[in-house]
């Protein structure tokens, strides 16, 4: 039984079963929040400039809020309260990516949402991930969606992408300062060491292995009707039944068209390349080397072997 203080009321509803969508970048979070957004009675905020705040003062700064669980619930709390707010501009300040999902212009100010029908709430923003503990401290009866992306393609996208790439701008990395370092993946004094020599698509996969690891933790530690792992993969071969088990999981039927699209977009990609998979045709075999001297023994528990 949740206690008062963690009731928290939005728009005169109460927050009952957020679902939060967490992955390491490039791991198809953001389609699965996208998906939810378009889900009927689904108020899914993705990049609200309160939530991100906090989500990088967790993710940059990790050991400030360790130990201190009631007061980073309920600063994550707080930060809930504003961003679920429905108001006529409430997606204004939200990524593209949130006001595209609600089918509002670039230019366009919101809301993202009907406030009839609405009953659930959940966020997809960017590097979420890196307070799902702290969300489940939050929100007790949370739902935590992670999905979970073959490594290496996974940093193939992340070396492509220059938000990713900008956070290994030595001006931004505190490896030194803090310790253990999730954002960058970093958990022994081993990893600390080698980090400086480690080339980029290295440096990416220790982003990856440290969301893997945070899954096998957290399905240790939460019960199945509150952890669902999708993979990426089963949704663009399989996205029919990859939704059916996610609508189970959530109680609510995923809106389902973007995401066959985008599977029948991978589809095609796929035999355009031929054997190859995503990463041969856009890393280098010594990259792809790189990424399984991190992260071979995750790669291959999770059976990313071809
Ligand atoms: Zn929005």
């Amino acid at each position: 039984m949740p206690s008062a203080r963690h009731i928290l009321i939005v728009n005169s509803r109460s927050v009952h079963q957020p679902v939060f969508v967490v992955g390491a970048p490039h791991s198809g979070a953001d389609l699965i929040g996208r998906a939810l957004k378009a889900s009927p009675g689904f108020h899914v905020t993705m990049g609200q400039p309160s939530v991100l705040r906090t989500v990088y003062a967790f993710a940059r700064r990790p050991s400030m809020h360790e130990g201190r669980t009631q007061a980073a619930a309920s600063v994550i709390r707080d930060a809930f309260a504003q961003a679920w707010q429905v108001t006529p501009h409430s997606c204004l300040e939200c990524t593209p990516q949130c006001r595209a999902a609600a089918g509002l212009a670039a230019d366009a100010v919101g809301p993202c949402v009907e406030l009839r029908g609405l009953e659930r709430f959940g966020d997809a923003s960017p590097d979420l991930i890196y307070c799902t503990e702290a969300l489940i401290d939050a929100f007790p009866n949370a739902r935590i969606v992670q999905v979970i992306r073959d490594g290496r393609d996974a940093a193939a996208s992340m070396l492509a992408d220059p938000v990713v790439m900008s956070w290994f701008r030595p001006s931004f990395v505190n490896v030194d300062t803090e310790f253990p370092n999730p954002f960058f993946g970093i958990e022994t004094e081993e990893d600390r060491e080698a980090w400086p020599q480690l080339s980029p698509p290295a440096r990416c996969a220790l982003r990856w292995r440290w969301s893997v690891r945070l899954a096998a933790r957290l399905h240790h530690g939460l019960p199945a009707d509150q952890l669902k792992t999708l993979r990426y993969e089963h949704l663009m071969s399989k996205p029919d039944e990859a939704l059916s088990d996610l609508s189970k999981f959530v109680g609510v039927t995923v809106a389902a068209a973007e995401i066959r699209n985008e599977a029948r977009t991978a589809r095609t990609r796929g035999r355009a390349r031929g054997a190859a998979s995503a990463h041969q045709s856009s890393l280098s075999s010594h990259d792809i080397a790189q990424i399984e001297k991190v992260a071979g023994e995750e790669l291959r528990r999770l059976g990313y072997t071809s």
